[in-house]
């Protein structure tokens, strides 16, 4: 089979191979909420000070390659906390077999990382002895890799999925397979889209290239998000989810959950486990089914 797992090496086109093991620890716990400030002045412990900027990236990847990128945070699987478990549906597929397989937690220090994160990551370079890829260059940029504990341990079980090892680079695997789009060139374009979106007389080139006007811009983009954000047209699915999700959509809601009287202490914008627990309570007194997913039935019932 043409894809399944081997050692054969494959053409990598990273200008900056990355060791996953040393950028991993960046990933592992987060705040509560975002950086109130600028990407550029955000500090650079932990990449998921950008999580609300982050959010809005993903989505509008999506809405250039629909289903470009789905959550696989659904799947036993054990996450850092700033890890984003963003696969195409296939590789989705083809995890949860394997981990149906096996039958264990598999373990993911890294997956997806947002062009936000990668910025903080390239920021902080020179304190640091070890590479960084620009932002938009890096493999995890693709949404087809994955660092992932017990490599060898998971090796039998996704033969033939797709999914294929990264040599000397010990924790990581990178999907191959049917429906494999490197979304590299997306990623940039998602946030170029997104400053032009909210700076109509400041805009820049919309090529999916990275270049220093792109890095000046989002190093003075928000960490928080753009005000302006990419589900104000097409309303986002709200649920509590790794990363928790977090922008102007929940901020709404929670507020309106407030006015009803659901016990929210906080309009924070985070979709935490006290958000999900009033909008279950919601459901339930609507008659509807209380899963805490927040589609287009509970929306027009609180609306
Ligand atoms: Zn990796």
């Amino acid at each position: 089979m043409s894809d399944s797992i081997s050692n054969i090496s494959y053409q990598s086109d990273d200008s900056v191979i990355e060791p996953c093991l040393e950028i991993h620890e960046f990933e592992e716990s987060a705040p509560r909420a975002s950086f109130s400030g600028l990407v550029k002045n955000a500090p650079r412990a932990n990449t998921s000070v950008v999580n609300g900027l982050s959010q809005q990236l993903i989505y509008q990847i999506n809405l250039i390659v629909p289903d470009a990128l789905v959550s696989f945070d659904d799947l036993d699987v054990k996450l850092g906390d700033a890890a984003y478990p963003f696969v195409p549906p296939a590789a989705k597929l083809a995890l949860q077999e394997a981990i149906e397989r096996r039958g264990i937690t598999l373990v993911v220090n890294s997956a997806y990382r947002t062009l936000a994160q990668q910025m903080l990551l390239y920021n902080g370079r020179f304190q640091n002895s070890n590479p960084v890829a620009a932002p938009g260059t890096s493999n995890h940029q693709s949404g087809l890799a994955l660092d992932i504990e017990d490599r060898a341990g998971w090796l039998p079980f996704l033969q033939g999925s797709g999914w294929q090892l990264l040599p000397n680079d010990p924790p990581h695997i990178d999907y191959r397979g049917t429906g494999a789009r490197d979304l590299r060139k997306e990623t940039i374009l998602a946030f170029q889209q997104l400053w032009n979106k909210n700076h109509p007389n400041e805009k820049i080139d919309d090529d999916g290239r990275w270049g220093p006007e792109t890095e000046s811009c989002l190093n003075h983009s928000p960490a928080m998000g753009f005000d302006i954000a990419p589900w104000d047209d097409k309303p986002r699915i709200l649920r509590l989810s790794k990363p928790l999700m977090e922008g102007s959509d929940v901020r709404k809601l929670q507020e309106k959950l407030r006015v009803a009287g659901f016990a929210i202490s906080v309009a924070d914008g985070v979709f935490g486990s006290g958000t999900d627990k009033a909008v279950k309570e919601f459901q339930q007194n609507k008659g509807l089914v209380a899963d805490g997913i927040v589609g287009s039935k509970t929306f027009e019932q609180i609306a």
